[in-house]
């Protein structure tokens, strides 16, 4: 991907271009949708080989695991299990605990890039959505992302009154989770329609406007450490706008923000959208070098 002599949108870039990345020297390197995609493939390799040669790394799914002995349990299933039982065992506390600590620190969406395997397979309906999109074949279709919090609310709701984990019947993260360890099942079938969806009706749907294990790790990551770093070389180009799925957590990017901020001596400021998934995407893409990771309790460390 030439950020530097074209405009690298999501649209006029090819999806292999952007598992890499060049210096303004010329200089290639792997980009962070590549690396993101190396540790979302190491993961479940992990998973898949713990189960089928029994190496005994990483036991279990996304849902409930162990790493090396350590018990990790995904916090959204923790609360259904709670509510659905009013029961919470000794190990599920210390899983859940462990997870909720590790993502205050790296940021709590950073499950939905960096880990979840539904993930990459939405990266490429979205590009599909978006060669549909270009070519005039469908239309793009956007809804209110608040959404995400009624879906929230309506599945814990669900759990209560009816003592069953029924997210987990829709669960495409879980059913594709259990698929790598496990084997397939005919659930696979309820993930192959939300990717059609994704790819015909709307970008990313589920994970913008459903997910409930996102928006819990959203929730998490209100108080994250690591953040996306914004600095005033940006010339408010858009690009990272136009390859962010949630991109309102870009706002700071527009130009109207300027003289705000030249007023008050600004030159650097955190992204702080619990939205932000930590993808990368837009440092990627950014051809000014206004974006970068940056761990916003360095200071102490
Ligand atoms: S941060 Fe970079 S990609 Fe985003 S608007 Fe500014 S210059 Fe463009
Ligand atoms: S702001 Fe950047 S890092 Fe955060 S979700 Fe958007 S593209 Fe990814």
């Amino acid at each position: 991907m030439d950020k530097w002599n074209t405009r690298a949108t999501i649209k006029n870039t090819t999806f292999f271009s952007t598992f890499f990345d060049k210096t303004k020297e010329g200089k290639t390197f792997l980009s962070y949708r590549m690396k993101r995609w190396i540790v979302v493939i190491s993961i479940h390799l992990l998973f898949f080989l713990s189960f089928a040669i029994d190496i005994q790394a990483l036991e279990g799914t996304l849902n409930g695991s162990r790493f090396l002995g350590f018990h990790l349990i995904d916090p959204f299933t923790t609360i259904q299990v709670f509510l659905s039982t009013y029961h919470m065992p000794i190990n599920v506390i210390i899983g859940t605990s462990t997870i909720v600590l590790f993502y205050i620190f790296i940021g709590g969406k950073t499950y939905c890039s960096w880990v979840c395997p539904y993930g990459i397979i939405s990266e490429i309906g979205e590009k599909i959505h978006n060669t549909l999109i270009n070519k005039k074949i469908i239309k793009e279709r956007k809804f209110d992302h608040r959404i995400r919090h009624v879906f929230w609310f309506m599945f814990l709701i669900m759990a209560a009154t009816s003592g069953y984990l029924v997210f987990e019947t829709f669960n495409v993260v879980g059913i594709l989770s259990r698929f790598i360890t496990y084997g397939w099942s005919l659930a696979l079938g309820w993930v192959l329609v939300v990717f059609l969806i994704e790819v015909f009706f709307s970008r990313r749907a589920w994970c913008t406007y459903v997910c409930p294990i996102g928006t819990t790790y959203g929730y998490i990551g209100k108080v994250s450490a690591l953040r996306v770093q914004w600095n005033d070389n940006c010339d408010h180009c858009m690009v990272c706008h136009d390859v962010c799925f949630e991109n309102q957590v870009l706002d700071l990017t527009k130009a109207k923000y300027d003289k705000q901020r030249e007023e008050k001596g600004i030159k650097t400021q955190y992204v702080t959208g619990a939205d932000c998934t930590l993808c990368g995407r837009c440092i990627d893409v950014c051809h000014a070098d206004a974006l970068k990771f940056d761990f916003r309790l360095k200071g102490l460390v």
